[in-house]
């Protein structure tokens, strides 16, 4: 007895048929009508075809280039419609979301996502940013605005954590005593979270999913794509720069151009530990890996004159993967090398834990919040097939995207944090476990260790001088 959500009219085409798009397949058939016969796999992977030709999938095998990818998918979509899903890592998500758009195709993805080669073809480390990637998608919507919609990066982060983030603004207000209805525009967002004296916000994941074997030297083990961790992990360290900070780090850099609402740092991001706090482990260390809603939720709650603004919230990624995906991480910096052998656990092997992946709203009169979904494996066998805590977080975030580009056809390009969180919970939560507010009295200056003098401002706990560890 599952919704259905709507029906989409021509091809539906997977790019990618990895952790994620084989988690997103059971969904789109749970909740769209379509025409099954137009129901297309993109993946040079051999190994995915049996699974597909056993479901009367046409499987499309070869890899999206920059040479070939606007003949594969005219061939199929034609003048449209359709929709075009991108779960692929290698793929430009801008080009294929411009040519979706000219061809009235609805376009998804959850990253934007380079051509191959992109994240380690130049030494220009400000060119590797996120930052630079979404501007560009950023300059395209300003360029050429309205028109058939596009969702840029509906995953869970970036994504699911952007609907979550207007949620605990909702609730923080109501529990300060200071009800208010869900504001309208970006400037109402911007000006409630303003109001409500958050200085920041920590993407606080703790991933604690585990399988019974102990991880095998020499392999890169995750809960999502290797090849996609690897990537970010070795982009540089970057973060939205909020108002409040009053210092700078050393090896920190800005952008002369575009929103200006981030900067980066010298020095990969799965090597630079932060303090941050999730409700089961309490106060942990988390990797500032590089992620667009870093960027974008920075800009988005931006009041005033983004050069030059009046309130700006920090906003980072503090990501504790799961311990094989540590221990993966600290073998490959260690070494020098990536692993060539990689492994996602999938939802049988694995024996215990959970996604913990929410938002840690800081800096206000309450202290900290931190509001988002406690998913279980366990749990997520239960919901829907093919895939661990992790995916059915990222997946049932698409499906909510998807449901919401068929319900505004004619948005032009968006990211989530201008979608209708509301809608987009509806349709997600039932995929998301225990979602839940948490409140907590812990700082980045409580339970350190202190007999080696540290280089932090103790008037000021929310500084990110402090969140960052030495
Ligand atoms: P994966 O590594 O398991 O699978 C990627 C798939 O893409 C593989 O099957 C591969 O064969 C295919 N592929 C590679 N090059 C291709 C090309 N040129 N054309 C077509 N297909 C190609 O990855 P995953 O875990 O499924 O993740 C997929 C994407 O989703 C990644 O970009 C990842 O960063 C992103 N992701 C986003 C979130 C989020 O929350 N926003 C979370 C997890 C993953």
């Amino acid at each position: 007895n599952y919704p259905v959500y709507g029906r989409i009219d021509g091809p539906v085409v997977i790019i990618g048929f990895g952790s994620i798009g084989r988690g997103t397949l059971p969904l789109i058939e749970r909740h769209f009508e379509f025409d099954a016969e137009q129901m297309v796999v993109i993946d040079p992977d051999p190994g995915v075809h049996n699974f597909l030709a056993q479901r009367g999938i046409r499987h499309v095998q070869l890899a999206l280039k920059p040479e070939n990818y606007r003949r594969v998918l005219g061939e199929i979509f034609g003048d449209g419609p359709g929709f075009c899903v991108n779960l692929s890592v290698d793929t430009s998500s801008l080009d294929i979301m411009k040519f979706c758009r000219e061809s009235n195709v609805l376009y998804i993805d959850t990253v934007v996502e380079p051509w191959a080669g992109y994240y380690f073809g130049t030494t220009d480390n400000a060119e590797r940013t996120n930052y630079a990637l979404r501007q560009k998608v950023r300059d395209e919507k300003a360029a050429n605005p309205g028109g058939t919609t596009a969702v840029s990066c509906c995953g869970a982060n970036p994504g699911m954590v952007s609907w979550f983030a207007k949620e605990a603004l909702l609730t923080l207000s109501e529990d300060i005593g200071h009800k208010v209805e869900a504001p309208k525009n970006r400037e109402g967002w911007a000006t409630l979270m303003q109001s409500l004296g958050v200085k920041g916000v920590h993407i606080a994941e703790r991933d604690t999913q585990a399988r019974r074997q102990p991880r095998p030297r020499n392999v890169f083990v995750n809960t999502w794509s290797v090849e996609g961790f690897i990537s970010e992990g070795f982009q540089p360290a970057e973060l939205g720069w909020g108002t409040h900070e009053t210092w700078f780090p050393e090896n920190g850099h800005s952008h002369e151009t575009g929103c200006r609402a981030g900067i980066w740092l010298e020095r990969p991001g799965a090597i630079t530990r932060v303090h941050t706090w999730c409700p089961t482990p309490g106060p942990q260390f988390g990797f500032l890996v590089t992620h667009n809603e870093a960027i974008s939720i920075s800009d988005y709650y931006t009041v005033g004159d983004p050069a030059a603004p009046a309130f700006r919230p920090t906003c980072h990624y503090a990501y504790h993967p799961c311990d094989d995906a540590v221990l993966s991480l600290h073998e490959m910096f260690g070494s020098g090398r990536q692993q060539t052998k990689h492994e996602i656990l999938e939802a049988d092997e694995i024996v215990e834990g959970i996604d913990e992946l929410g938002v840690l709203l800081f800096g206000h009169e309450k202290n900290a919040l931190w509001y988002g979904s406690r998913l279980s494996n366990d749990e997520a066998k239960h919901l829907a097939p093919y895939q661990n805590a992790t995916g059915l977080q990222v997946t049932s975030a698409v499906l909510a995207g998807m449901v919401w580009a068929l319900e505004n056809p004619k948005a032009g390009i968006v990211e989530t944090d201008e979608m209708d969180h509301a809608r987009c919970l509806e349709v997600q939560r039932p995929y998301l476990g225990p979602v839940e507010a948490h409140y907590t009295d812990w700082t980045p200056l409580v339970d350190r260790w202190e007999h080696f003098p540290e280089d932090i401002d103790e008037s000021d706990p929310w500084q990110f001088r402090n969140v960052l560890a030495s």
